[in-house]
């Protein structure tokens, strides 16, 4: 699918789902991709990117930023806390932050750098544990304890489990972020970005579908 036939497709659903048009940003996820795929999307006008590894996004987006203005990176891997600070200062936005060790680390960061980066709670809404991400019982508490350390929370993030039906977790998602007051959904992937969309995603981050099969998973 090209860039755009994903974008027409989410306009479509935040029509159905009466919201406004632009509502749910696509994150175009250019982990693992050849520099070549990714300079495509960015010479179409496409700003907005996820990487999940930091120290690939270090190897790969300082160079383009030389060459292309505004551009919306978004880290939406496991953040380590030796790696908070080179995160923090090329991302504008973290979607995984799932520990108090680690949002002890950016707060104080915050304070030090004098920015911070929009943040996203990862709740593990399947539970799995193999998985990162807070366990849902433990959403709220972990949201007021980021807050207490005046972090601004924009929204939750999360990946349901491969083999079930992702609206259960988009579902539970919104519904945390709801009863805590949060804004934003990262929710959806290439399978099922236009079920997130209905279901309230204001990020959707899409990699595949965009770029093509990944060379490797990492
Ligand atoms: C790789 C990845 C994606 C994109 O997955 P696709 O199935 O290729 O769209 C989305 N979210 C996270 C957290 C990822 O690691």
């Amino acid at each position: 699918m090209s860039l755009q036939d994903i974008q027409s497709r989410i306009h479509a659903e935040e029509e159905k789902a009466d919201r406004p048009k632009g509502s749910a940003k696509l994150i175009a996820v250019s982990k693992v991709q050849p520099n070549e795929r990714v300079e495509a999307v960015l010479e179409e006008g496409h700003r907005c990117f996820g990487e999940n590894r930091v120290q690939e996004a270090i190897g790969k987006w300082p160079d383009f930023a030389t060459k292309y203005s505004d551009l919306d990176l978004h880290l939406i891997g496991p953040l380590q806390t030796n790696k908070a600070r080179q995160a923090m200062e090329l991302f504008q936005n973290i979607h995984t932050v799932d520990r108090p060790k680690l949002a002890n680390t950016i707060a104080r960061l915050a304070q030090e750098l004098g920015q911070c980066p929009k943040l996203f709670i990862q709740v593990n809404t399947g539970e799995e544990p193999q998985k990162a991400g807070i366990m849902p019982r433990d959403a709220d508490g972990f949201v007021r304890e980021c807050q207490a350390m005046d972090l601004v929370i924009e929204g939750l993030m999360c990946i349901p489990p491969a083999e079930e039906e992702p609206s259960l977790h988009f579902s539970l998602l919104r519904k945390i972020a709801a009863r805590n007051d949060l804004s934003g959904l990262s929710m959806g992937m290439s399978g099922d970005f236009e079920t997130a969309v209905a279901l309230g995603a204001t990020h959707v981050r899409v990699g595949s579908a965009i770029f093509g099969a990944r060379a490797y998973e990492i």
